[in-house]
């Protein structure tokens, strides 16, 4: 597991020390709503440990990275979005919108999801 970063937001939102709604937690993930909603249903999905990115979770775990999926997966069935279909993405670096260093997967639905995206 990688280091518990003290000034990662995901982190705090992990240890409780700052407030989210949560929607599904595991042993290994967390699950909570965006708090800049981009469609009507915006979950995003950690993993406790502090990973930087995408790539290097599955790099250093993949079976965590796997839960990852699976948890996505589950929330977007808790939310009734499977049917009309959703979109799982990793922001990966600041050039593709990343703002927050601690891999989360956005689980986004409720609406149409258009291609290509912006
Ligand atoms: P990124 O831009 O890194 O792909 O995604 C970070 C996401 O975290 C953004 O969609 C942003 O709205 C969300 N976010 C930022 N700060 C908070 C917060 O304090 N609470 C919650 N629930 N979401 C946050
Ligand atoms: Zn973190």
């Amino acid at each position: 597991m990688s280091a518990v970063t003290d000034d990662c937001l995901f982190c705090k939102i992990v240890a409780g020390e700052i407030p989210a709604t949560v929607v599904m937690s595991t042993d290994t993930t967390l699950a909570f709503r965006d708090i800049n909603p981009q469609a009507p249903t915006h979950v995003v999905v950690v993993p406790r440990a502090h990973y930087p990115d995408a790539a290097a979770l599955a790099a250093a775990d993949p079976v965590l990275a796997a839960e990852l999926l699976r948890t996505s997966a589950a929330v977007a069935e808790a939310e009734g979005i499977v049917e009309s279909g959703y979109r799982l993405v990793f922001n990966t670096g600041r050039g593709a919108g990343q703002s927050v260093f601690h891999v989360h997967c956005h689980v986004i639905g409720g609406r149409p999801i258009t291609w290509p995206p912006g």
